[in-house]
């Protein structure tokens, strides 16, 4: 792991590239749906056919942070003809938007079904150290504030506690007879969260947002990792 991370930093990324990071993921134990690179329009469609549909595409470029902003994420895409034109209108949306970003090539995911989403995240304090973020996500996320920090590594009584700290803990138990979250999951995850941004130097802060959780499970779809700064 720590390989992946050095190369990447040496290379001179930021963000460690989301497929790196879903290996990271995976060696903490974070689920991340199905995602593969495609560098071409029918490299994504034989992807798309093969994973499945619904999928989900992104764009992928170092420049484009924010890839909702930039008009590179298109959800809910049913079949080859829609994904052959999502492809082609995602690429005219961020170009026009984005004119100067390298574009490397497209993501395309499996597309999760509708949950409640919130967000896992980590950055390291100078004076406390890795702290770990548990939050209601979405785009209202700087509206509501609704969010909680635990110093890291936390244990999962303590990651219960920073979830239950929070508004969205109350939709997470489910609203109006609907199925309560898997909560015991979101606090697995938020303990490995807080193990993954001890473990390396190399890791500035850790975005997950959103996590959708589900009944049984929680799923991390857009996993970003800050690297350090080399100087
Ligand atoms: P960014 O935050 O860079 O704009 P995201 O990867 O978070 O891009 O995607 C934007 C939104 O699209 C997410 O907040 C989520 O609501 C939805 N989304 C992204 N990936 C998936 C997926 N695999 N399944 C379902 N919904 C998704
Ligand atoms: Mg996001």
């Amino acid at each position: 792991m720590k390989e992946i991370l050095r190369k990447s930093i040496q290379s001179g990324n930021k963000v460690l590239p989301e497929l790196e990071a879903h290996k990271i993921c995976e060696a903490f134990d974070i689920k991340c749906p199905p995602t593969e690179l495609v560098k071409s329009k029918e490299a994504c469609i034989q992807a798309g056919n093969q994973m499945g549909y619904p999928v989900v595409i992104k764009i992928f470029s170092k420049q484009i942070v924010h890839k909702s902003d930039a008009g590179g994420v298109i959800v809910g895409i049913k079949n080859a003809e829609q994904l052959s034109e999502s492809y082609d209108n995602m690429m005219k949306t961020v170009k026009e938007r984005c004119p100067d970003a390298e574009i490397e090539g497209v993501m395309i995911q499996k597309m999760m079904d509708k949950g409640v989403e919130v967000v896992i995240g980590a950055i390291k304090n100078p004076q406390f150290g890795p702290v770990v973020m548990f939050g209601m996500g979405g785009i209202y996320i700087e509206v509501f504030k609704d969010v909680a920090f635990r110093l890291a590594p936390v244990d999962k009584a303590e990651a219960r506690r920073q979830i239950e700290q929070t508004k969205i803990f109350n939709i997470l138990k489910g609203v109006r007879g609907e199925a309560p979250c898997d909560i015991e999951a979101l606090c697995n995850m938020i303990v490995n969260v807080g193990k993954l941004i001890s473990s390396y130097d190399e890791i500035e802060e850790i975005d997950f947002n959103p996590v959708i959780c589900y009944p049984d499970h929680c799923v991390a779809v857009d996993a970003r990792m800050v690297l350090e700064t080399v100087n």
